[in-house]
């Protein structure tokens, strides 16, 4: 691409400009959307976004014009829960979840989340960069431009870290952005069953030293739930991890209503995930502490469950709320935000602007990146997608397509595929 390049003739230019903080209530519903809009690129910057007969004046001869035809131009999608380092898929239990078996069946046999750590064990971290790379392909043709990044399938010191280097190796190999978690306290591993507090002890005084002395992850997650990390345990990993300099996520409430997202409120957490159990004690406690709520639905419909959270009382309480795809090989094996769109709206009742300014703003402010991406005003990182429709709310109505056309990072074009010109 040259040094500066111009995108016009945007049906929609979905810029999500507004308040320089996430969106809360009816804000959720204004994507201030550009009519016939452009947007001006100068290097890895937006200089630009608005009207194109405002901005004509300004698109001098070194500019290169791309005409997106008509189409829609928003914010690449800010996924801000998944886990994307593993070994091995498990297309087998997927195979006996549809014929009747359930997850906790399945983990009973050393199925579910052990045989995936039993993989990721056993691969070298060449292994996991290069699965990794497929899935940062994925990624990106789907329209996201930035992902949360978790490791959790190690549940070892090396293992963790081997992960945790394939996240950094994909941040650089790769034109998708990767902010990096640890979650060595995803599952209490195997040999650790009966010895609870030592795997705890494990992740405090070995793991968390290690990943904050090599700068490998910027937050610290774990798995709050009755039978995987108490509340009290989940207390002690991630006040140590505060002490490290590390932001908090919360596995809150997914299972059971097990007091995650209280807890999440008590450590002032940037975010607790799932909170499909969560009830209105806990949402109040969310909005008391300012507490981002990211919800996974692609999961809930992935298991087949008919679980959703409360995303209409969360909205209304005024919580900023995120979506996101939770990929990973077990309970939500995607990469789409577009499929995570489809299921917020059809199965939780948002709104196709409340999904897209979930899955874009909302989540840049829930990682710490709100100044810098999840929006298209001037000065922010040239994140953006061409997508093949005339109006937004077409990416969540047309469900299991690939929408995005031309998808940029940093003002780079990162992927492309060529596209219909028949179009009504
Ligand atoms: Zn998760």
């Amino acid at each position: 691409m040259p040094e500066a390049f111009a995108v016009v003739n945007c049906s929609q230019l979905v810029s999500l400009a507004g308040a320089h903080r996430p969106r809360i209530g009816g804000e959720l519903r204004n994507l201030a959307v550009v009519e016939d809009g452009a947007i001006l690129v100068r290097g890895d910057r937006i200089e630009a976004a608005g009207r194109r007969r405002d901005l004509e004046q300004l698109i001098t001869d070194d500019f290169e014009v791309i005409d997106a035809g008509k189409r829609v131009v928003m914010p690449g999608f800010v996924d801000a829960h998944t886990h994307p380092v593993f070994a091995g898929i498990r297309a087998n239990e997927f195979e006996q979840r549809a014929s009747g078996a359930t997850y906790r069946e399945i983990a009973a046999r050393g199925g579910g989340i052990r045989s995936t750590v039993r993989a990721t064990r056993n691969a070298s971290l060449k292994d996991l960069v290069k699965a990794g790379k497929r899935y940062a392909e994925w990624f990106l043709r789907n329209g996201t431009t930035t992902i949360e990044a978790k490791s959790g399938y190690g549940l070892t010191i090396e293992d963790e870290l081997k992960i945790l280097r394939a996240i950094k190796q994909l941040n650089e190999a790769t034109p998708l952005n990767y902010v990096a978690t640890f979650l060595g306290a995803h599952d209490i591993p195997s040999e650790y069953k009966t010895r609870r507090q030592t795997y705890v002890n494990l992740i405090i005084n070995e793991m968390l030293p290690r990943v904050a002395e090599e700068r490998l992850a910027e937050y610290c997650d774990a798995f709050c739930e009755e039978d995987v990390f108490t509340t009290d345990e989940t207390w002690q990993i991630l006040s140590a991890a505060r002490c490290h300099g590390l932001g908090l996520r919360i596995h809150a409430d997914q299972l059971s209503l097990s007091g995650g997202a209280r807890l999440a409120a008590e450590l002032n957490a940037a975010t607790a995930d799932h909170l499909e159990h969560t009830d209105m004690a806990g949402i109040v406690a969310l909005k008391g502490a300012s507490v981002q709520p990211v919800l996974l639905p692609g999961s809930v419909y992935a298991l087949g469950s008919k679980q959703y959270p409360a995303v209409r009382e969360m909205i209304d309480a005024g919580l900023a709320v995120v979506i996101a795809t939770d990929f990973n090989p077990g309970s939500s094996p995607t990469p789409s935000m577009p499929m995570v769109l489809s299921v917020a709206c059809t199965q939780m009742k948002m709104t196709p602007a409340e999904a897209i300014t979930a899955a874009t703003i909302n989540a840049a402010y829930s990682l710490g990146r709100g100044d810098e991406i999840g929006s298209l005003e001037k000065g922010k990182r040239a994140d953006f997608v061409i997508h093949d429709c005339e109006d937004y709310r077409e990416l969540a109505y047309f469900f299991g397509i690939e929408h995005a056309s031309h998808v940029f990072v940093a003002g780079k074009l990162a992927f492309s595929q060529v596209i219909s010109e028949a179009r009504p």
